[in-house]
């Protein structure tokens, strides 16, 4: 039986914006795709929101160092 997708999934952790904003991004354009960025922290709208928490973290020294997991794609497992 399929799980809900995060409740927070639609949501931009940087600006907080929500999905169906012209702002947001999805991947290839198609909500049901998911959303375009994200990291191991949420989802992120466009570009510039992905690139502003990327480089805070960088300076930060506590970037990732495994590629997120897509909040959209929920393992059925955890
Ligand atoms: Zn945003």
């Amino acid at each position: 039986m399929p799980r809900a997708r995060r409740p927070d999934a639609h949501r931009c952790i940087e600006c907080a914006c929500f999905g169906g904003r012209p702002v947001f991004c999805y991947h290839e354009g198609k909500v049901e795709n998911g959303a375009a960025y994200w990291s191991d922290r949420g989802t992120l709208c466009s570009p510039p929101c992905s690139l502003t928490p990327h480089r805070k973290r960088e300076a930060e020294g506590t970037l990732s160092q495994v590629p997120a997991l897509n909040p959209f794609h929920i393992p059925s497992r955890q």
